[in-house]
């Protein structure tokens, strides 16, 4: 057993004192503990549960050059994730079992978090064919096509209505093969996505929304009673935008950084609960492409290791959330919307655990990359709310607390 000493909580919205005692479950939460126990001083660190994130990119089976469920998971723990969701584009893509069990199989030897893989939609991302949802219904929470957009919109309907009997989500990155990377080829797709989440009844979930309109379709959407329709924000579309670009290769993910107005949208979606969590879209690429001049560089940006500290800094510390929504949207609503197991830091409930250091600015650097991908536009900037501990199952399995980062 471990006992977490001087650590706080939040409770009723605000941060109070606590000693933890865990095992594989929390054993008790209380204003001082003893005994004969393993002791840790989290010197009034932040205590929470495991964040989740359900919009990772592992690269593994296929491009394990990038990153690996492995490195993968271990950003993930540095980070302060215990859930992740790894995308399915893939080599093989995970469209039927055989493929998924390629996945899974990994997941089982070298995940330290746990993974929930989506399937695809379509076989192989083609857009064409519709990939084998019944096979591997159970065994994925969610399915998607990310990194390309759904243009044949027979084969997306049929499948969510096969989703939908399935109790699975469909994720999607909305994008026109017209529009690509234009603010119009997000929002026209998910103007007309939504006209088939309302037809069908599927849980939708629109990935890394970035523009205006994509917000203001999905909110109307909300408004009229659609709750199957829901969507994430990612940390760079929440404080970057495209006049930071300049040419710089970390700067370049899918979609864009947008304008300032885009910008200030999405954070009023985060804000207004339009967009009810943040999703890091962490995808890692090799030193050698980042390092490609900008137009001929893979899209995709490191995420997991900054998105709390982000989050924490620009929206927790100035106000502009409270701490019961910083906790809904990094692990309450993805459980719900997801599907996913529960977690709380209550007693009895899975011991996964994370200590942010909200105290201590801390300065971000190249160096202290867990991730196999170093391709971070946040290298050089200072956040309070880095993670320095994460408990997994009563096991650590990420401590910083000494401060080899500080
Ligand atoms: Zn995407």
């Amino acid at each position: 057993m471990i006992l977490l000493k001087n650590g706080r909580i939040i409770e009723n919205n605000k941060i109070i004192k606590k000693d933890i005692l865990v095992d594989e479950k929390i054993i008790d939460i209380n204003d001082n503990i003893s005994g004969d126990y393993e002791v840790i001083d989290l010197n009034g660190k932040l205590v929470m549960p495991g964040c989740v994130d359900v919009h990772v990119h592992f690269r593994e089976p296929g491009f394990i050059n990038k990153e690996t469920i492995k490195t993968g998971t271990m950003a993930a723990a540095k980070g302060g994730f215990t859930a992740v969701m790894p995308m399915p584009n893939l080599n093989p893509y995970p469209d039927n079992l055989e493929h998924l069990n390629v996945e899974m199989d990994i997941i089982k030897r070298d995940a330290i978090v746990d993974c929930y893989p989506y399937g695809t939609v379509t076989v192989g991302e083609k857009d064409v064919e519709a990939s084998k949802i019944a096979e591997i219904a159970p065994y994925v929470k969610a399915i998607t096509d990310d990194g390309v957009g759904v243009n044949n919109l027979e084969p997306l309907e049929s499948q969510m209505l096969i989703a939908k009997k399935y109790n699975l989500v469909i994720a999607s990155h909305a994008e026109t093969l017209e529009g690509k990377y234009a603010p119009e080829g997000e929002y026209v797709a998910v103007r007309r996505e939504i006209e088939l989440a309302k037809k069908t009844g599927c849980k939708y979930h629109f990935c890394h929304m970035s523009t205006k309109e994509s917000f203001e379709a999905i909110r109307k959407a909300q408004k009229e009673g659609y709750t199957n329709i829901t969507c994430e924000v990612a940390p760079h579309h929440l404080v970057l935008n495209e006049e930071m670009i300049n040419g710089n290769p970390n700067f370049k993910m899918n979609p864009p950084l947008r304008s300032e107005e885009n910008r200030r949208a999405t954070v009023e979606a985060l804000l207004d609960g339009t967009a009810c969590m943040v999703a890091s879209d962490h995808a890692p690429h090799t030193e050698e492409e980042k390092s490609r001049e900008y137009d001929k560089c893979p899209n995709g940006i490191l995420g997991l290791e900054t998105m709390i500290p982000i989050i924490y800094t620009n929206f927790v510390k100035t106000g502009l959330i409270d701490l019961n929504r910083f906790q809904d949207i990094l692990i309450n609503n993805p459980i719900k919307v997801f599907n996913l197991p529960k977690r709380s830091l209550n007693v009895g409930e899975v011991a996964d655990l994370i200590a942010l250091d909200i105290d201590n600015e801390h300065l971000y650097t190249k160096e202290e990359i867990v991730s196999k991908g170093k391709n971070s536009p946040y290298i050089g900037n200072k956040y309070y709310g880095f993670n320095q501990l994460t408990i997994k199952n009563g096991k650590i399995i990420y401590n910083n607390l000494g401060g080899k980062h500080e």
